[in-house]
Formats: structure tokens, C-alpha cells, sequence
């Protein structure tokens, strides 16, 4: 068999749902710039059979850029000196809640960095009074926290919870993350899916040191986790944080990496990243066509919004109508349509039924 006859075997392979072997995930990043379409249509195709033409939105608030981490690669960093820091307080939160509602959108997806200050309370009383005063279903984003929170969160009425492994590799793990554990983080992701949350993983792509074969670890590992979300987003240096200067203007690899996450799980909820749109003007566009079936607009309020400094260039300001109209400008662009419910992997009443 030729080279290319092998490569068009593999696509076939991918896209008809067979069992993938690592070597197939490395040999599918590994593919010739030439078929990066070729592999970007069939990661397209599957989410339309898969999950539909529609696009879920989720509405972020986030709520606190204090941490008491130190990963190397985040501007929210603990040692990041420079940074202004705020911490919304309830009723600001609240009231931001709010306005996601009246936008239309189902779900508020609450991120912070790692911020002891909002206790295990003092979230349950934010989960409870979004739940009383909204019909928000709420994904919380709050990092690694001890496992008794997920079951009182869990139990307060928050039913979603997304934490990336951000990586597979156990030394880069270490390396980036000072102080702490894979380990523990996998352990938080088993419990939360224990629990019954949808849980939420994925990686960055483009981080020093990384190889295929590190991504191919981290795309079973978003299977073997039998994760109902994953964020697939580029690494984009922050001039504050040790990895300045660190560039990765490439968003081909992390777009594969977003293709073959759908080849191999299927009904996944991928979003579009922020950080993919922050990289390249056509970011979002070119997730949706690669696999993507969700966006999540941000609706911290402007006066937060750049403090919230992750990584340099995001630029997603406006009013909630204009976030909005902008997406379904984007949206109806590709012919592609915005779905107000919920969009869970595990059907729209998921909030409702689990209990
Ligand atoms: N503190 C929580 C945590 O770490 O899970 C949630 C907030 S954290 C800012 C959200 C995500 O930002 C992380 O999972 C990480 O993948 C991403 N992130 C941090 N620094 C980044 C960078 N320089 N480039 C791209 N993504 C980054
Ligand atoms: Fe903190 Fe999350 Fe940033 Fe790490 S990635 S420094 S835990 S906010």
C-alpha cells in the first residue's frame, strides 16, 4: 500500500468509528499538511451526524483572578506581582447571572483561579440562589478542590465541572504545575464524574516539550476519562509568566488535535476556545469546522474583563446583545445555527433527571 493510500485507510478508519490505537492518534496528527482539510471534514462530518448542526453557548463569569497556584504558563499566577486583582462579590455575580439569562442563553459557567476566599459556602450559597432566581444550569470552573466541595456543590445544584489536565505528561505536569499532583487532578476528575457532573477535561497545545506523542496521550485520555466536554485550546505565552516568549503562532496542531478528539469521541461538547480566537481572527470559524459544537461567550463585566489576563489579546468585549449578534453573524456565516437548550451529552432534561 502507498503512503497516501495508508493516510486515506486512516481517515476512513477515524471517521467510521472504529477503535483508534495510539499509533493511529499519532499518525493522524503526524499526517501531511496536505490533509489537514481532508482530516477537518471528516472531523465536521461526524459532529453533524454525532451532535447535530446547532451550537450550544454557555456564558462564562469570571469571577476572581486571584490564585494560590503557580502554573508557569497562566498569568493569574500567584507570583505574577503586576496583576490588579478583583473578586466580584455575590450580587455582582448574581447580577451578571442574570443578564446570561436574558440573553437566552441555558448555562453560566463560573471560572475563577484557585481562590480559598470563596469557601465551600459561600459557593454552595452562589449555587443556590442562581438556581432559586434563574433557570441557569451552572458549570462551575473552579480548579482542584477538596473532594467533599464537588459532592456539596453536587448536592447545592451545580451539575457541571470543568478541569483541564491540561497536560498528559507526567514531567511536564510537574514542570509547569509547581506543587502539584497529576495525580490528585485525575483523582478530581474520577470523582466528579463519581458524582454524576458532567465533567469537563482537555489540554493546551503548543506548550514547550510537547511532542505527538504527549497529545495523543492527552486525546486518550479525554476517552479513557469518557469526559462530556473538552477544551482543546493553544498555549499562548503571557509576558509576565516564565514562558514569555515562548511563541506558538501555529493553530494547524491544536486544530488537529480538536479534529481527532471528535474522531474518537464522538457526542462529545467541544467548544470553539477563546484562546483559538485570541490566536487567530478566523479561530472560532475554524474550530466549528473541525469538530467544535460549542462557544462560550464571556460576560464578566468589562470593568473585570481585561484584569482576567490568562494570556495576552483576548478581546471579547461589548454588551451581552452585542456578543450575541456578533456569534450569530459567525455562525450564519457557515451555515450553521445557535440552539438555545442546553445542549447535554446526556439529553436537555439531564439538570432535571439526575437527582
Ligand atoms: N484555575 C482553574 C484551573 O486552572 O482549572 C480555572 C481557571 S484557568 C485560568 C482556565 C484554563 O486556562 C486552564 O485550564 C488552562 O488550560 C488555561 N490557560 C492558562 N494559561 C494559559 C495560556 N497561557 N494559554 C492558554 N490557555 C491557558
Ligand atoms: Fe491558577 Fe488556573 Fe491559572 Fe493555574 S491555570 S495559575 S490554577 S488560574
Amino acid at each position: 500500500m502507498s503512503i497516501s493510500d495508508k493516510n486515506d485507510a486512516l481517515l476512513i478508519k477515524a471517521e467510521s468509528g472504529r477503535d483508534l490505537s495510539r499509533e493511529d492518534i499519532i499518525a493522524l496528527l503526524k499526517l501531511p499538511g496536505n490533509y489537514s482539510a481532508a482530516l477537518y471534514f471528516a472531523a465536521d462530518r461526524v459532529r453533524k451526524q454525532e451532535v447535530g448542526n446547532e451550537i450550544f453557548l454557555r456564558g462564562i463569569i469570571e469571577f476572581s483572578n486571584y490564585c494560590e497556584s503557580n502554573c508557569l504558563y497562566c498569568g493569574l499566577r500567584k507570583g505574577n506581582s503586576g496583576l490588579s486583582r478583583y473578586r466580584m462579590s455575590e450580587d455582582e455575580i448574581i447580577d451578571t447571572a442574570h443578564q446570561i439569562q436574558e440573553t437566552g442563553i441555558p448555562t453560566v459557567v463560573l471560572q475563577s483561579g484557585e481562590d480559598s476566599f470563596y469557601s465551600q459556602e459561600t459557593v454552595c450559597r452562589l449555587i443556590k440562589r442562581i438556581r432559586k432566581e434563574t433557570d441557569l444550569i451552572i458549570t462551575l470552573s473552579l480548579g482542584e478542590r477538596d473532594l467533599n466541595d464537588f459532592k456539596v456543590f453536587y448536592q447545592a445544584g451545580a451539575h457541571r465541572y470543568l478541569l483541564k489536565h491540561e497536560t498528559a505528561s507526567t514531567e511536564l505536569y510537574k514542570y509547569l504545575r509547581p506543587g502539584c499532583n497529576q495525580q490528585s487532578r485525575i483523582q478530581c476528575l474520577r470523582r466528579l464524574k463519581e458524582l454524576g457532573f458532567e465533567t469537563g477535561t482537555g489540554n493546551m497545545v503548543g506548550l514547550p516539550g510537547q511532542t505527538p506523542e504527549i497529545l495523543a496521550n492527552d486525546l486518550l485520555a479525554m476517552k479513557i476519562l469518557n469526559a462530556d466536554m473538552i477544551g482543546i485550546g493553544p498555549f499562548i505565552a503571557h509576558p509576565d509568566t516564565p514562558l514569555a516568549g515562548i511563541d506558538n503562532d501555529d493553530i494547524e496542531m491544536t486544530l488537529r488535535v480538536l479534529a481527532v478528539a471528535r474522531l474518537l469521541t464522538r457526542n462529545t461538547n467541544i467548544p470553539a476556545t477563546t484562546a483559538l480566537a485570541t490566536l487567530h481572527p478566523q479561530g472560532r470559524i475554524l474550530a466549528l469546522q473541525a469538530g467544535a459544537n460549542v462557544v462560550m461567550p464571556d460576560f464578566t463585566p468589562n470593568m473585570y474583563k481585561s484584569r482576567y489576563d490568562i494570556y495576552p489579546g483576548r478581546t471579547d468585549t461589548g454588551t451581552a446583545k452585542d456578543i450575541i449578534e456578533k456569534l450569530k453573524m459567525d455562525v450564519h456565516s457557515i451555515g450553521r445555527e445557535i440552539n438555545f437548550s442546553a445542549g447535554s451529552r446526556f439529553g436537555n432534561q439531564h439538570q432535571d433527571t439526575v437527582h
